[in-house]
């Protein structure tokens, strides 16, 4: 049987512009020191996050609720993995975005379960990595793979803490070998002690501290698997093997669930084994989404006429698309008739503890700005840096959206930069970037003076950033 390495699937893209950020930058006392652990300024909701982790620590959480409301750029997402950081590796942190729900293969309810669960740790009390399962239970663990696998292996603490397992001399040896990591899945097969190393466990722990060595993740299964699973996680928990602990569970742009996936969570939030959910968001009174799928007909050779009449982004390959071709179509923005403070029906709201963040004053944007280049390993003279700040704060109402610009503008102003022979960006640089590449807000604002060039895209962008 051919046994291929499955990849994880973590999410580093979405963390890597969070580097520089190493955990909420507090004081013993609780206060926030204007600039540590790579947060600079937001000081009272680093310090309402601080109180948060102190309560997560001392299990008051459990079950309750958080949201992280403010501005594009304002740092919700680094507050939240601020606390995560806070909290250590030791408790799991996932991390989701609201549309991740919309799926045309996998419900949204199932989606949403799946990183419940991710976000549930389990700690295995003694050195019992290694289980002797029943047939049903390897073949619910594995996914599939074969029967003749006598032993699994749900990540490891460490290649050497194997020893103690006293495992058998040649699969310690045949682990070794493989160059197996915390976080591996390993199967052993029964007859032969070979050991294959078919994927690695997509929960947090892999994610972001592979020396999270007292945790094992829970083995990710198909969705069809989850209920073999859950049985030989409660086994283990019976036995006394294991113990479950709630790990924190992070939402972005909630505004784009759905009813449905609203209602899942209200009563997802009252199980007794619920993670700390924690929701951001950037919107204001905004319409609570009812997401559905349309299908619909196209026929390619109208395709530039036919799109010119639907006024919502088309992000499929147009390329492989053939005349008369079905396909689903999201309309994410149709809401219902209620609207709701940041989107979210007020049932859920109302057990929600808010925390807002603010935006920055051009110090602070400097100050990121200057920490992201490091971390970026650019080098920034001070009047480049300067002139950033100024991209960032032009634009009374949404300049956090440029100050997203002005960061983003860093490393095309580096490739700039070394095309004219130097290492360090000048502003020249800058300015040349500024010219070929537009921000949110001018690139709307240039939709709509030419709204019958370019039918398709700006009723989407328009209503995207509800300019
Ligand atoms: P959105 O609403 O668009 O999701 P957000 O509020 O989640 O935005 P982030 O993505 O956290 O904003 O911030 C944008 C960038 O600025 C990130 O690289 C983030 O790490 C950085 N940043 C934001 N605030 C701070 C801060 N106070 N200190 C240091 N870095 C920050």
């Amino acid at each position: 049987m051919k046994i291929e390495e499955v990849q994880s699937q973590t999410k580093k893209q979405r963390i890597a512009t969070h580097t520089h950020i190493k955990g909420l930058g507090l004081e013993p006392n609780g206060k926030a020191m204007p600039l540590a652990a790579g947060f600079v300024g937001q000081a009272a909701a680093r310090e309402a996050a601080g109180l948060v982790v102190d309560m997560i620590r001392q299990k008051k959480m459990a079950g309750r609720a958080l949201l992280l409301a403010g501005p594009p750029g304002t740092g919700k997402t680094a507050i939240a993995l601020g606390i995560s950081q806070d909290l250590g590796s030791k408790v799991p942190f996932c991390p989701m975005v609201g549309s991740e729900v919309y799926s045309s293969e996998v419900k949204k309810t199932e989606v949403l379960m799946e990183n419940f669960r991710r976000a549930i740790g389990l700690r295995i009390k003694e050195n019992k990595e290694v289980t002797e399962l029943s047939p049903e239970e390897t073949e619910s663990v594995t996914g599939g793979y074969g029967k003749s696998i006598s032993h699994v292996i749900i990540g490891l603490k460490t290649v050497k803490g194997t020893k103690q397992l006293k495992l058998d001399p040649t699969i310690y040896d045949a682990l070794i070998k493989e160059k197996v990591a915390v976080g591996d899945v390993i199967y052993i097969e029964g007859n032969s002690g070979a050991v294959k190393r078919v994927g690695r466990s997509d929960a947090f722990a892999t994610e972001f501290d592979l020396e999270a060595e007292e945790y094992v993740p829970l083995p990710k299964g198909e969705v069809h698997k989850k209920k073999e699973i859950v049985q030989v996680v409660n086994r283990y928990i019976d036995e006394g093997v294991a113990e479950l602990v709630p790990g924190v569970l992070f939402i972005d742009e909630v505004h784009m669930l759905d009813m449905e996936c609203f209602s899942y969570l209200n009563r997802a939030l009252e199980s007794s084994l619920s993670p700390i959910v924690i929701f951001a968001t950037n919107r204001g009174i905004y319409n609570v989404a009812s997401v559905y799928w349309l299908p619909t007909v196209i026929n390619v050779r109208l395709l530039g006429g036919g799109l010119g009449t639907m006024d919502t982004p088309l992000v499929c390959p147009m390329t492989s698309w053939t005349p008369g071709d079905m396909f689903w179509h999201v309309h994410p923005d149709v809401g219902t008739d209620m609207t709701s403070p940041h989107g979210i029906p007020v049932d859920l709201l109302d057990r929600l503890v808010i925390m807002r963040t603010e935006t920055y004053g051009p110090a602070e944007m400097i100050q990121i700005l200057a920490i992201r280049a490091q971390v970026e390993e650019l080098v920034v003279d001070e009047e480049s840096l300067a002139y950033l700040g100024e991209i960032g704060q032009q634009a009374s109402l949404r300049f956090t959206l440029r100050f997203r610009h002005a960061v983003q503008l860093l490393s095309p102003a580096s490739v700039v930069a070394k095309m004219n022979g130097r290492d360090n960006i000048c502003k020249a640089d800058l300015e040349e970037v500024g010219t070929l590449y537009l921000d949110a807000k001018s690139s709307a604002r240039l939709l709509q003076e030419q709204q019958d060039r370019e039918l398709c895209a700006a009723g989407a962008v328009v209503r995207t950033f509800g300019y």
